[in-house]
């Protein structure tokens, strides 16, 4: 094949905003999703007619909205894309960043646009972009979310039978009392699972500690972001205060919260996720800061396509740091259908790290046309 030059400009861009069904209700600490997801999917075009694919997956009790990524691309980041060389990536973000503020998810999309399309153009895989790969497969997790928790005894049947064996039970959103009963149901009928519990915030400080005690019982392998965000205080007593590790997620979107994080003491590992983090390069650096504080990382994600999990896989697969597993389920066990040509790689309860160029598997345009709702382009 001619190998494509650096300096070959990107000449289009074209963001979607798509509405994607699920299969159930799930709720968590600060919020609860039915019925659909909004995503944003991005895509560039170099001057051979290569294509890049990026996602925003925003939450809007979490990191924000669909109207906002997908305006961020569409009008704010337009200009700094077309026109910039394949291979100026960091410099391209760096102008991105500078552009736009608190936009993580669409920078997320964006940086993920430019290294497949780089990729592409170069015949590498993503994560060769990224440093080279230190894993093959990453063990998947899948949260139990259903308030419904008979429904999620079917879910554990299924994952058993594929062999998936980490589940994250989202806690405290319908009492202390539900999330005991789980865990005990959990316990003596799944005794293999790892099972993590994710407060999402959920928690009132005044509570936490007496009712973490009860959790620490069931020997959980984390215990993450028990309390709302901003309560690095309220997070460093409890870590004092409990044997299990404090995972913080939604007190870490930026490397400064990670270093504000390691100096106030207030976890012993982190969820790490390019939405949050605004990309995947920063995501890295992240678990980078952790690591050198003693910490493990995890790799979280949001409510996400395909697209999305691909960008987060690349990503974990150059940082060997995230050593605790991901969460990239949704278009396998909670979408009614993903955005990808073929199936989200999962084998034996491990996400497979793809070795093809770019992102290492196509879009399908027909389905990004079927769950449009908006379509910006030149
Ligand atoms: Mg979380």
């Amino acid at each position: 094949m001619t190998m494509a030059s650096t300096t070959e400009k990107i000449i289009a861009m074209d963001v979607w905003q798509v509405s994607m069904p699920v299969t159930s209700q799930r709720d968590h600490g600060i919020g609860s999703v039915a019925n659909a997801i909004d995503a944003v999917i991005v895509r560039l075009t170099s001057e051979s007619g290569v294509h890049g694919f990026g996602e925003a997956s925003p939450w809007v009790v979490f990191t924000g909205t669909a109207e906002n990524s997908f305006s961020a691309l569409h009008r704010y980041l337009r200009p700094v894309v077309i026109g910039s060389a394949i291979g100026d990536i960091a410099g391209t973000m760096e102008i991105a960043r500078k552009s736009i503020v608190n936009a993580t998810e669409a920078l997320a999309a964006l940086e993920t646009a430019l290294l497949d399309l780089a990729g592409k153009c170069f015949n590498l895989p993503v994560w060769a972009l990224l440093g080279g790969k230190c894993r093959d497969a990453i063990p998947l997790s899948v949260s139990l979310a259903n308030p419904d928790f008979d429904q999620d005894i079917e879910l554990l049947q299924t994952l058993r039978d594929d062999k998936v064996n980490i589940v994250k039970l989202k806690t405290g959103t319908c009492g202390h009392e539900f999330d005991l009963m789980r865990l005990e149901i959990l316990r003596a009928d799944f005794p293999e699972f790892d099972v993590r519990v994710d407060y999402n915030q959920g928690m009132e400080p005044t509570d936490a500690l007496r009712q973490l005690k009860d959790i620490e019982a069931f020997a959980v392998t984390f215990i993450e972001q028990p309390v709302a965000r901003q309560h690095f205080g309220v997070m460093a007593n409890l870590r004092a205060n409990l044997d299990t590790p404090l995972m913080a997620d939604e007190s870490v979107f930026s490397a400064n919260d990670m270093l504000r994080a390691v100096k106030e003491h207030i976890c012993d590992c982190v969820s790490v996720k390019i939405m949050k983090s605004g990309g995947l390069t920063h995501s890295k650096t992240i678990s980078e800061i952790a690591a050198a504080a003693g910490m493990a990382s995890y790799g979280g994600d949001m409510f996400e396509t395909g697209i999305a999990h691909l960008a987060g896989t690349h990503m974990i697969a150059a940082s060997p740091n995230i050593s605790l597993g991901c969460e990239f389920y949704q278009a396998s066990y909670y979408l009614e259908q993903d955005l990808l040509a073929e199936p989200f790689p999962i084998k034996d309860g491990k996400v497979q790290v793809p070795e093809t160029a770019g992102l290492g598997i196509e879009v399908d345009m027909e389905k990004i046309s079927h769950f449009a709702v908006s379509h910006g382009k030149e």
